[in-house]
């Protein structure tokens, strides 16, 4: 096979030839046919995350069709198209797993960080961990759904019931949640980076009730926000625009610190909490609301080959939506 590999952290991926890995016990393979690119790709690549399995090949957002089926496996036929998320592998013992929150499970395995991911022609999975995808769309535009839109839905889900919800930061899985929030009936205010007009009419086009600059307060309280950008001056932002008894959700798995405010700002009940992983149950409820709300993604599609210049455009902010790998 073919993938794009990360040998040491802060270098650009290589392209390499490689044996075609086997599936083991309660594993499968499958061909590649997408793989989207996460900005945690970017925290693996360029070393913001502890201890990556290096030499890695990096992708969690994988689209692909069955192609081997290890001993043991069920449910899963040759050719079916399945969805890889982050969530690669819990222990199913530790007291996380057992309280049905295995996205915090003491001993997981993350795809493309600590297991081999989707930048490749194939990849292996632990087969419970895949997802049938069924017809819920075209390959390319469905894969940033296996990230973006599941951690999205588990950042939306936290964000509770609130009406008013604000958005910061306005890439992948912002463009995809701003759609759920809007068919669940929610009045959605977007921040983007001061000045990006082209972020602003994108997210008016898809429904935002009002788009501005980070820097800027929404025309009325929220009662929520969500925040995606790794940026922690964002965390006092939201605060500031958060009603009494409000939540800011930070979804993201690595931010820069957290600048120091006043307490007040928290003060009156706010609640500030973060995201991390996802579950199965996520994964199903997401696919099930995506494909019933008829989520659109918008992308840009990158060869393989090109894997370095998609996560470039990603750190400079050149992309609208998300960014996917075609093998
Ligand atoms: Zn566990
Ligand atoms: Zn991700």
């Amino acid at each position: 096979m073919r993938a794009m590999v990360l040998e040491e952290a802060g270098r650009p991926l290589v392209m390499k030839e490689l044996p075609d890995p086997l599936p083991g016990p309660g594993e499968i393979r499958v061909r590649v046919a997408a793989c989207g690119v996460c900005r945690t790709d970017l925290h693996v690549v360029d070393g913001d995350l502890p201890q990556p399995s290096l030499p890695l090949i990096p992708g969690h957002e994988i689209v692909g069709h069955v192609d081997m089926i290890g001993a043991g496996v069920t449910g899963f036929h040759m050719g079916e198209r399945v969805g890889i998320p982050w969530l690669g592998h819990t222990c199913g013992a530790c007291d996380y797993c057992r309280a049905g929150r295995e996205n915090l499970c003491d001993h997981p395995l993350f795809t493309g960080y600590t297991r081999n991911g989707g930048y490749a022609t194939h990849a292996v999975a632990d087969a419970s961990y895949a997802f049938p995808l069924g017809a819920l769309g075209e390959d390319g535009a469905i894969a940033p759904l296996l990230c973006a839109g599941l951690i999205g839905w588990r950042s939306l889900v936290l964000a509770g019931e609130g009406k008013a919800l604000g958005i910061y930061g306005f890439g992948a899985a912002g463009h995809i949640v701003l759609q759920v929030a809007r068919a669940q009936g929610r009045k959605v205010f977007t921040f983007s980076r001061p000045g990006d007009r082209e972020a602003e009419a994108f997210a008016r086009q898809l429904g935002a009730d009002w788009a501005g600059g980070s820097d800027e307060m929404p025309p009325e309280a929220l009662d929520a926000a969500i925040i995606y950008a790794p940026v922690g001056s964002l965390v006092p932002a939201a605060l500031r625009a958060t009603r009494k008894g409000g939540r800011v959700v930070c979804a993201g798995i690595h931010m820069s610190d957290i600048p120091s405010f006043p307490y007040r700002i928290l003060w009156e009940e706010r609640q500030l909490l973060s995201v991390a992983n996802l579950t199965r149950q996520d994964a199903r409820d997401f696919l099930r609301v995506a494909d019933e709300a008829g989520i659109r993604t918008t992308t840009t599609l990158y060869p393989l080959a090109r894997a370095n210049e998609a996560l470039d455009d990603l750190r400079a902010g050149r992309l609208q939506g998300a960014a996917v790998l075609i093998p």
